[in-house]
């Protein structure tokens, strides 16, 4: 592992992209040593307080062996992660639709949920909106007219491995296809869970750097995936050192479920890694306000004490979130642990993702009734990614009703009409 007394700025050698499933023998080892310049690392792998009383009824009956401190390690979250329908259903009562599932699995988007996340899942309903998130039902394996694999055509967007570049001035950067859990409606479905396409390794990491440091035109990468927090601190240090280094590159963004479904990764020594590439920002995928627990809210409360600017990203989800009270909701409840609500995006059409998604309605319907309603922070951007790679739209209620005698005719949150003197500078009345 890295000394962390490195100054800041020093590199590691990888010879391949290390995940925190490599690491976990290794930082078991070291956290007991009891040298006091790692008194803080040791202090921040043990618990911090901030254990829920149901994390902790749970650990002690489904682990009952795994003691708190492993139980805060994200690597132990890691290691012991739930991927089989008989690790299921040590705590599961599994209904006949996710039976059938697992049933007819043939190498489809794997299973996998930590501990942690596993632990806020309701036993018994399958119909708990987190549980519907994570653990896959029989029409996952429907395909519907109009989805596909690749829905975004991100792949006849990428000139090296790993990179879309699909806007002229940011690129995403996909530097690991590893989640710590998987969502059913996951965009990239195709890569995440399976390692075979080459495209994590060190070379190929190299290959996307090097077309960056060529493209001038990129001010923005985003790093993403799978979730990048997955990712060794080691290797994301040297990624983050090397996009550094690159002029042109302004700023540089992770995307991350990591806060919602495993907050243990956001560790006080990942912080003060981070924050040493400012300018860095976080858009943290969240689902349902279920999530917003004490353990998330220290999650988000480090990053953003460190500096981090923080976003969210919502897939709209039929039967999960698609209800105004619980949007809301997750949005004010966001706003509590500083992360300013970002996008709320139209489910895109995966192979087998119609049963989460909604009529697009929904989410106009949505946004009407948080936009005036509510602080316009707590406002999200609703987006359809467009089929075949036209990038984000914007999708808004209509709140111009049209002109009329050179003035525009406005509707305000609550329906009513105002008129607004639409004048061209120096008096002139726009045309109607
Ligand atoms: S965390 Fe993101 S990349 Fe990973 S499975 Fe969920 S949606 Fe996909």
């Amino acid at each position: 592992m890295t000394n962390p007394s490195e100054p800041p700025g020093s590199t590691v050698t990888l010879d391949r992209p290390i995940s925190g499933i490599d690491l976990l023998s290794s930082h078991l080892a070291f956290s007991t040593t009891a040298s006091p310049a790692y008194d803080w690392l040791l202090r921040d792998i043990t618990p911090a307080g901030r254990t829920s009383p149901h994390c902790r009824v749970f650990r002690r009956r489904i682990f009952p062996d795994a003691t708190p401190a492993q139980w805060n390690d994200w690597q132990w979250q890691l290691a012991n992660r739930i991927t089989t329908r008989a690790a299921l259903q040590r705590f599961l009562s599994l209904s006949p639709r996710e039976e059938a599932a697992f049933a007819r699995c043939n190498g489809s988007l794997p299973v996998a949920l930590t501990p942690y996340y596993a632990s806020l899942l309701d036993e018994k309903n399958d119909h708990q909106p987190l549980r519907k998130a994570v653990i896959p039902v029989l029409d996952e394996h429907t395909a519907a007219p109009g989805e596909a694999a690749d829905p975004l055509g991100e792949e006849e967007h990428s000139p090296a491995p790993g990179i879309v570049h699909r806007y002229p001035d940011r690129a995403l950067f996909l530097v690991t296809s590893t989640c710590s859990t998987y969502c059913r409606y996951c965009t990239r479905s195709r890569l995440v869970g399976r390692e075979h396409h080459g495209h994590h390794t060190r070379s190929a990491w190299e290959k996307a750097i090097a077309y960056i440091e060529k493209t001038p035109a990129i001010r923005d990468v985003l790093l993403s995936g799978g979730d990048p927090l997955t990712l060794s601190d080691e290797a994301l240090e040297w990624l983050l050192t090397r996009l550094r280094r690159i002029p042109h590159v302004e700023i540089i963004r992770l995307g991350t479920k990591a806060p919602a479904v495993l907050p243990q990764r956001i560790t006080l020594r990942l912080t003060r890694l981070l924050r040493r590439f400012h300018p860095l920002w976080i858009s943290i995928h969240a689902t349902h306000p279920d999530e917003i627990t004490p353990e998330m809210s220290q999650a988000c409360a480090r990053l953003a004490d460190a500096g981090i600017p923080l976003g969210s990203q919502t897939v709209l989800l039929a039967g999960i979130n698609d209800e105004p009270e619980t949007m809301r909701r997750l949005m004010h409840g966001l706003l509590k642990i500083r992360v300013r609500p970002y996008y709320l995006y139209q489910c895109d059409p995966i192979i087998g993702s119609s049963h989460f998604r909604t009529p697009v309605a929904k989410g106009i319907e949505i946004i009407q009734s948080l936009r005036g309603w509510t602080s316009g922070y707590a406002v999200p951007t609703f987006v359809i990614d467009a089929p075949g790679g036209g990038g984000k739209i914007p999708i808004t209620p209509e709140y111009v009703e049209g002109c009329k005698h050179g003035d525009v005719v406005l509707r305000n949150y609550q329906g009513n009409l105002y008129r607004y003197p639409d004048h061209a500078p120096g008096g002139t009345a726009a045309a109607d």
